[in-house]
């Protein structure tokens, strides 16, 4: 029985040699190869998906490695989040190597390989943009086609920083650094490849990735990789805003999102990527509020808790939300349609420079237009309000606004108590109903009505 076993492993060994054998192999002379003896990586933090996804690639005959920000963590000993693979496999020949995947893509390929409910992403090595000739860069210098493929070398170059140009191989668990990549780490060093003014108009983004990736991993950014950041900060504004959504988002839910913002500001980033941030962040109040959804984030996501995006733009733009609200209520408006009018403006003007998701922003006008029921704590109201399907993010929500200094913290305190409250106590915290009842008569909903349930529901209570 043993005997068969070890047969049959040390069979599938030798055709996986076979097929290595076989594959016309990277030229890999221009880089560092660094052993499992002193790169130490701990092979338990790497998923089981990543390594079947390496070695199905080698058994059919390709190279395949981990790379990117997995190898950078590990070697950090910080367990990656995500796995990239990048092979020479074109997207064509993954795909059918593996039986659950799909190429994604149209600029650049790449193929998704499916692991139960993990997914890997496999590309093939890409190669220098300026290989075909022809204009790839728009007139700031931004990469606008970058899709050919390339060598392992050339795919190093075009990366970003050098610890995130480090290729693992699993099967012989070596690292090949092509740009001193361990050395920068061990150093604390973030340091782009190449000239980072080059660079960064190749791709504004890069700056924020800076900024997030040094946050995060508590890495300094290099000086000569710092220096050009303030001058080029303007290029951001060329950038398309669902690009820029992205990258805010990963760095909002990075679990250190204070010291990115902080960050940003220091680097004169943050203007225009966030406009009504900026505002926001120079009013006191604003800022005080801002800081501690960030931080709440922050704590969340140390602790392995997720955190919904929704509420976080919600808190962002909260107080612009405030100022727009008590403008349309100047304007004669009744105050629900107001903030209806003050919700549509602000996200009309956030949309302009990093789109908000469609999927996000109605959750955000949900968490905004519960706040004004919070302060309805009489008959039934309080009742209706625990009933809503977002109760629990509007109420971290008010406790925030509490928190902060914008309302007082009796109200929260009220609610808590309330929530959780036995029928009789309820119904002794209920307050005094002190709406005129008279005025309340029951109105037939015209026909063509525009207003939504919601805006009808709360203008009643309002009247
Ligand atoms: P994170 O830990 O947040 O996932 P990451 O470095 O892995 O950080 P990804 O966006 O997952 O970031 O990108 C994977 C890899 O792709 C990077 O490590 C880097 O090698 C490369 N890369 C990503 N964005 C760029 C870019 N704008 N320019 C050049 N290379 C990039
Ligand atoms: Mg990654």
């Amino acid at each position: 029985m043993i005997k068969k076993f070890l047969q049959k492993v040390f069979n599938k060994r030798a055709k996986a040699d076979a097929a290595i054998n076989n594959a016309e192999l990277s030229d890999t002379s221009a880089a560092k190869v660094i052993s499992a003896k002193h790169h130490k990586i701990d092979k338990s933090l790497i998923s089981q998906s990543a390594l079947k996804t390496c070695d199905g690639l080698q058994k059919a005959g390709f190279e395949a490695f981990i790379v990117g920000g997995a190898v950078r963590d590990l070697l950090m000993n910080v367990k990656p989040k995500d796995f990239d693979i990048a092979t020479n496999a074109t997207p064509e020949e993954v795909y059918k190597v593996f039986r659950r995947s799909r190429i994604i893509g149209r600029r650049f390929r790449l193929v998704h390989v499916l692991w139960g409910n993990e997914t890997i992403e496999v590309s093939t090595f890409r190669g220098h943009h300026l290989a075909e000739g022809d204009a790839l860069t728009n007139d700031s210098g931004r990469i606008i086609r970058d899709n050919i493929f390339g060598s392992l070398e050339e795919d190093a170059v075009r990366r970003d920083f050098t610890a995130n140009a480090l290729y693992y191989n699993p099967a012989n668990e070596q690292v090949l650094d092509f740009h001193n990549g361990v050395a920068d780490l061990k150093n604390n060093l973030l340091r782009m490849i190449g000239d980072p003014t080059i660079r960064y108009q190749e791709d504004p983004v890069r700056m924020l990735r800076a900024v997030r990736l040094s946050a995060k991993l508590g890495l300094k950014i290099e000086k000569s990789t710092q220096a050009p950041i303030q001058k080029l900060a303007d290029l951001l504004q060329d950038v398309p805003p669902s690009r820029l959504f992205d990258e805010m988002l990963k760095l909002f839910l990075s679990g250190h999102a204070v010291e990115s913002i902080n960050a940003l500001r220091e680097q004169h980033l943050h203007h225009g990527l966030l406009p009504l941030l900026d505002v926001v962040l120079e009013q006191p109040l604003g800022e005080k509020f801002v800081m501690l959804a960030l931080k709440n984030t922050d704590d969340r996501i140390r602790i392995g808790k997720s955190s919904n995006p929704s509420f976080l733009f919600a808190t962002l733009l909260w107080h612009e939300m405030l100022v727009a609200w008590k403008k349309y209520q100047a304007q004669d408006n009744h105050p629900i349609p107001a903030l209806h009018m003050a919700m549509n403006e602000v996200i009309d003007i956030q949309a302009g420079k990093m789109a908000i998701h469609n999927r996000f922003t109605a959750t955000m006008k949900e968490i905004w237009a519960m706040q004004p029921r919070f302060e309805q704590r009489a008959g039934r109201r309080p009742y209706a309000l625990l009933t809503h399907p977002r109760y629990r993010a509007g109420y971290d929500f008010l406790l925030l606004r509490c928190e902060s200094g914008e309302i007082d913290p009796e109200i929260g305190d009220w609610w808590t108590e309330f929530a959780d409250a036995s029928t009789e106590r309820r119904t002794e915290m209920l307050l005094p109903d002190t709406s005129p009842k008279k005025r309340r008569r029951k109105r037939k909903k015209p026909a063509n009505s525009d207003k939504t349930l919601l805006e009808s529901v709360a203008s009643e209570h309002i009247d």
